[in-house]
Parts: structure tokens; sequence; C-alpha cells
């Protein structure tokens, strides 16, 4: 029997959701209409306080740009919205994002159906990327190992408007106009999203009232899923693989991944992109990271 999505998160209590809803005003306030969409305005400043000056520099110290020119990331502070520390590739520019749209999709098909499917995932046949195939799996295990089958499927029967509506209220750009189920969950790689928004809007979707399921997924990605490298029972984590799409691609692939720490009342949000690689070796790196900022280790 299909799990019903329940109407609130037992794992993020009020703390949780009012430092999010702090990080969505602040994305609401900085955000102005520009051609009918809202779009980030200056999104990344130059914060100066103390905890940005020392994220920034205990990354960079550790993975200087000369020696990292495929590696870009951002830090953001969610408890106010700020992207406290950056290095390579502009925030404010789109790039091809892969798998970490998966989690509005599922939220917006979650605002109009009353439970989440169960998907049985044959691997390659029904284009997903573990060639054996995931089997049968709900949405909490489908985020975790970010099966194409099942979200092809969910994207499938996802309204278009309820799409919209989830993208519009998270402050993320529209897909192309119909936009195909690949399209939607990167598979191809024409829906384009500019990290510090994508860093905002999953700061934004902690905040969401029926997104317990999807939290949960996320969580269990980086417990024992596609982002176990983060060794973490402590975070939520999405990983992302999107086909190169730079004039000097050095590999077919950029590897994407999202973590966000700690789970009870969330404070950071590392995105990481690193060119040629995979989302999942990406969160090796992610946890490198983390662990530089403090972030402890648990296995
Ligand atoms: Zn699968």
């Amino acid at each position: 029997m299909a799990p019903r999505i329940s109407l609130a998160s037992s794992e993020f209590r009020s703390g949780a959701r009012a430092r999010a809803s702090v990080a969505l005003s602040f994305f609401l306030l900085n955000c102005s209409p520009v051609h009918g969409q809202l779009a980030a305005e200056a999104s990344v400043t130059s914060p100066t306080s103390l905890r940005a000056q020392s994220t920034q520099s205990a990354l960079t110290q550790r993975w200087p740009r000369a020696a990292n020119p495929r590696l870009s990331w951002l830090v953001l502070d969610i408890t106010n919205g700020q992207i406290i520390a950056h290095q390579g590739s502009d925030p404010d520019v789109p790039i091809p994002v892969g798998s970490l749209t998966k989690p509005f999709l599922a939220l917006a098909y979650a605002r109009t159906h009353n439970a989440f499917p169960h998907v049985i995932c044959r691997g390659t046949q029904d284009r997903c990327w573990l060639p054996r195939g995931h089997g049968s799996l709900g949405v909490e295990d489908a985020l975790a190992h970010s099966c194409n089958a099942y979200f092809l499927k969910l994207a499938s029967q996802t309204d278009p408007n309820a799409l919209q509506s989830v993208l519009k209220l998270l402050g993320l750009p529209s897909p192309p106009a119909e936009a195909t189920p690949a399209e939607l969950i990167g598979l191809d790689p024409t829906w384009e999203i500019a990290p510090a928004t994508l860093a905002r809007a999953y700061a934004s979707l902690l905040s969401q009232p029926d997104a317990a399921s999807i939290l949960a997924g996320l969580r269990e990605a980086a417990s024992k899923g596609s982002a176990s490298a983060l060794y973490s029972e402590d975070a939520l984590a999405k990983t992302g693989t999107a086909p190169c799409h730079h004039r000097t691609c050095v590999a077919s692939a950029d590897g994407l991944v999202i973590a966000i720490t700690p789970i009870e009342d969330p404070r950071t949000l590392l995105l990481l992109r690193q060119q040629g690689s995979t989302g999942a070796a990406t969160a090796t790196l992610a946890a490198q990271m983390l662990h530089v900022l403090g972030v402890p280790r648990e296995r």
C-alpha cells in the first residue's frame, strides 16, 4: 500500500521551519519581476560576517581555485538566506542541475495527489542509471537513490499547473514550455537553474508543510543513498549528474551535490559542482568540505 503523504513533518520542528521561512522571505525580498518571472537580482553579495569570512577562508585555503579549476561551490547560511562563500563559476548564472530538480517535482505531485505511488524500476530499459534496476520503490527510496524510472513516472503524472505553482513558490525558473519528463528530471539538460537560486529553493523546501516524505528521502540519501559518501546521519542531501555544458568540456558530465546540515535546526547548505565527475563521487568531496567547516562525521 502506498504511504500517505503526511501533512506535517515530524523531523522538522518549528525552529527549522521558522529559519527556513526567514530564508524564503529573504529570497522574496530580493526578487523583482523580470520578463514576467521572478529573478534574483544581485543575489550574491560579499557578506562581511565573521562566519562568512571564516567559511570562505577555510574552504579556499584547502581547495584553492588555481588547483581546482573544475570545482565550483557555494555555502548558503540558511538562517538568513545569504550566500556566505563561493568559488568557481558565477552562482547567478543558470546551469543544468540534473537530478537536483527531483524534490521539486515530488512536491508538485504531492499537491495534487493523496499519496505517492510505488514504481518498479527495471533499470536500463526504464532509463535508470542503475542498469539492473532498483526494483519496487516509493518516493523516499527513489529520492535516496535518485531513481530515474520512478521520477520519469512521477513527472508524467504531475500537473503542469501544480508544478508551476511550486516553482513560483520556491523562486525557481520555469522549465522549457511543454518540457518532457526527461527534461523535468534533468536527463535532458534543457532546464537550467542558477546555483544561488537552487540553493535558496532547497532552503525554502525545508519549510513546506507537506514535504515530510521528501525530506525523509533526502535524509536517507545522506545516510545510505546516493550521497552516502557524506557519512552523515545529520544531513539532508541530493546528488545530481548533468551532461557537461561548458565550451571546454573536460568530460561528459558534471557531478553535483547539495548538502544541508544539521537536520534539527538547519544552518548550512553546501552546493558543489565538479566537472568530469558524478554526483555520488562529488559527495566524497562534499564530506571533506563539511568536515573542514566543522560538521562532524558520524561513521
Ligand atoms: Zn531506478
